[in-house]
């Protein structure tokens, strides 16, 4: 499980100042506020993310403990769902101030229902999850282990002690805030008393300690498509934290990492290997076993081959991730040149060497200038074969 980062939320580096870290806030505070987004869960999730990541990097001393110790430094981990706390706002000024100018100072919060302490989707989570490249190959089923806040079975998430239940506040009347004038404004804050929940809990559940929700670890059974590939991400549905006040369950996003094969190297569906061919093998033609995902295969290497001449063999690639058939093989010979001879084997090669012609310089076969050299394996291929 993991945050994502607050620089990265922010779209500023690390070493951004007040200003930039500012402007940028109230640019993505703009774009993502609810009011603009009616009903877009997703801007809802951003909104309250850069709320986050703003609270924390506008206060000097917040962001160097985030500086320092990334999200444990600032708590933000702890007490999961989304770490988007509402009192933030509340203690917030600056929050007031640009909002207030967008929007009208009137209804910072208040406006379209949108009142905090209702129902909350949970949030997301995050599971980084290795596996080895023949895995991937051939897809596989795992079980992962989960640690993340389901809703408390004692009080069924209500955060009341079983046979009590939670009383409307009575400082806002169950509204979440209140509202004071200021001059020519009203300005709503969150109520102290509820934190905006608009009910309080007179006697807690003793499991969760009147939060509702409780941390658990989880076993899932996560199936892994073949052909799927490093930075790809597979969504479990409803299998992230438990919503708050009867909201809906985040997902889960696992994250999957596909170790290095000793051999292939993977782009795209192809996979890239070389193979070592005796230097006679290649000057007479004769046959060599490629390994491939199914296993070693006989392949022909005609009479004459060159170094670096790559046999392409047709759906011996990876398994396309959405099932669309494989990938190619490419396999690029390489030519062994005897290390240790024996005094026989010398003598027939010594005999050789006085028969063959010497070496020649010949023309690149494509034209081309000195830094076609340079371009590596995969280009050339691809070249060779489109
Ligand atoms: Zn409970
Ligand atoms: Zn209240």
């Amino acid at each position: 499980m993991s945050k994502r980062d607050y620089y990265e939320i922010l779209e500023v580096s690390r070493t951004a100042n007040d200003t930039e870290i500012k402007s940028s806030y109230r640019r993505l505070a703009m774009k993502f506020h609810p009011d603009r987004n009616p009903g877009d869960d997703l801007a809802e999730e951003k909104f309250k993310e850069a709320a986050e990541a703003y609270a924390i990097l506008a206060d000097p001393q917040k962001r160097s403990l985030y500086d320092r110790f990334g999200h444990a430094g600032v708590g933000s981990a702890a007490g999961g769902g989304a770490g988007f706390d509402p009192s933030v706002f509340a203690e917030f000024g600056d929050f007031a101030d640009i909002l207030g100018n967008m929007f009208g100072f009137g209804d910072l919060f208040g406006g379209g229902g949108r009142r905090r302490g209702g129902p909350q989707r949970g949030a997301d989570l995050r599971y980084d999850l290795e596996i080895s490249f023949e895995e991937s190959a051939r897809g596989a089923e795992t079980s992962i282990q989960i640690p993340r806040h389901e809703s408390c079975e004692t009080c069924r998430g209500s955060g009341a002690a079983p046979g009590t239940s939670a009383s409307t506040c009575s400082m806002c009347r169950g509204q979440g805030q209140v509202r004071s004038q200021q001059g020519f404004f009203t300005v709503a804050r969150t109520c102290p008393q509820c934190r905006g929940a608009g009910k309080v809990i007179t006697k807690p559940c003793e499991t969760c300690r009147g939060a509702g929700r409780v941390a658990k670890e989880r076993k899932l059974t996560v199936k892994i498509p073949a052909g799927i590939s490093t930075g790809q991400q597979l969504r479990l549905q409803g299998e992230g934290e438990s919503g708050a006040a009867g909201g809906p369950a985040g997902h889960l996003y696992v994250v999957v990492h596909v170790h290095e094969h000793e051999f292939f190297r993977r782009d795209g569906n192809n996979l890239f290997c070389e193979i070592p061919v005796n230097f006679t093998t290649v000057a007479l033609g004769g046959e060599v076993q490629v390994p491939t995902l199914d296993g070693a295969e006989t392949v022909k290497v005609p009479e004459g081959t060159q170094t670096g001449t790559t046999l392409r063999m047709r759906g011996k690639g990876m398994p396309d991730v959405n099932g669309r058939g494989r990938g190619d093989l490419f396999a690029t010979v390489q030519v062994q040149t005897p290390k240790k001879l024996t005094r026989e084997q010398r003598k027939v090669i010594e005999e050789l060497a006085k028969a063959l012609p010497k070496e020649k310089f010949e023309p690149r076969p494509r034209g081309g200038d000195d830094a076609q050299d340079e371009r590596n394996l995969f280009d050339r291929v691809k070249d060779m074969f489109g």
